[in-house]
């Protein structure tokens, strides 16, 4: 089987903001032992929202120290079988207003492209763009044109909508002629911008993606982290009334689910990226799920490597449990043949 690991990162501290994700948390930057320490105080003391964002430091520390994009897919490559491939999602957070990085955007991406050259057909190089930055639609441009990258990563929570105007007119339109993939961030969870959590909540919600669905059919857009874990968290937890349909649309798991399954949106994937590395419980649901052929049809393995960093099991450990979990057909349909349908291979 060539499993194809359709959700990774790469990007180091040069490409987070110096002041991400607190200026008050500037020194411990740059001591990542009292950070762990401070990490493990602040569960003591039942500050759950103190400890996550100071474990979420950690964990960029460990990885995203590493000089280069390139050691860190190092460490990723030894997590999978020979000939593995991995769509690598670059992140632009220069738009935070959280101060500069110390490497451009472009920068970044042609890092991520000598990586490419490196590991020939292994690595799936992907653009990103920050809409409301300069240059934005062009630089997306020169990576797809010039560099020969397969898609574009977006991240709405950082502050504009996925029907931003530079998106609609001069980014979708270039992808969709082309007929190539696009990862959108689609959970409560991850890294949010200058804007209030209800507005990258809105931002976030799958159904803010569907003007982008119904105009530019030819894209495929796969929402990442299926619903995400909050959502997850919920469904299975508190349950939710199956006849108030204001919860169902609330809930991002159910919306998504609904969405594909309607078959209203065929140009929309998901991926189970993060989200089915986080808790073992919510594996035997996956399986229930994939059960909806349109769904069977439409969902991509993915790890989000290195974010799973910060939990127990490796990612060597989590994707062998979710491969026998599912069965080794089911797991085939979701890590090698939808793929490459996403892709465009098939
Ligand atoms: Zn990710």
């Amino acid at each position: 089987m060539r499993i194809t690991n359709c959700h990774t990162h790469t990007f180091t501290d040069a490409h987070i903001p110096a002041r991400y994700p607190h200026w008050g948390l500037m020194p411990f930057k740059r001591a990542p032992g009292l950070v762990k320490g401070l990490a493990f105080a602040a569960r003591l003391l039942g500050q759950e929202g103190a400890a996550a964002s100071l474990r979420r430091l950690h964990r960029f520390q460990q990885e995203a120290r590493l000089p280069a994009q390139a050691d860190i897919f190092a460490q990723l490559v030894a997590q999978y079988p020979r000939g593995t491939r991995f769509v690598v999602l670059p992140m632009q957070m220069a738009g935070m207003g959280q101060g500069a990085c110390r490497a451009s955007l472009a920068q970044q991406h042609d890092e991520l492209a000598e990586m490419a050259r490196a590991w020939p057909g292994l690595v799936i190089p992907f653009a990103t763009c920050d809409p409301r930055l300069p240059g934005a639609a062009e630089e997306v441009r020169r990576c797809i044109e010039e560099l020969g990258f397969r898609g574009l990563k977006l991240y709405p929570r950082l502050g504009f909508a996925p029907d931003h105007p530079v998106l609609m007119r001069e980014v979708y339109p270039r992808l969709n002629d082309r007929g190539l993939a696009l990862v959108s961030h689609c959970s409560r969870g991850g890294v949010t911008g200058n804007v209030t959590r209800a507005d990258a909540d809105a931002f976030s919600h799958p159904m803010a993606f569907a003007p982008v669905l119904r105009a530019f059919p030819r894209l495929q857009v796969n929402l990442a982290h299926m619903g995400g874990q909050c959502d997850w968290e919920a469904y299975i937890t508190e349950g939710l009334n199956p006849y108030d349909p204001h919860a169902r649309a609330r809930n991002f798991l159910v919306t998504l689910r609904e969405m594909i399954e309607s078959g209203d949106f065929p140009n929309l994937w998901t991926d189970v990226s993060y989200t089915l590395f986080q808790s073992e419980a919510f594996l035997p649901f996956l399986r229930l799920f994939l059960d909806h052929p349109r769904l069977r049809a439409r969902t991509l393995f993915g790890s989000d490597f290195y974010m799973t960093r910060q939990e127990e099991l490796s990612e060597r450990a989590v994707a062998v449990r979710l491969r026998a979990g599912l069965g080794e057909a089911l797991f085939r349909q979701i890590a090698e043949t939808n793929p490459e349908a996403w892709l465009g291979e098939g």
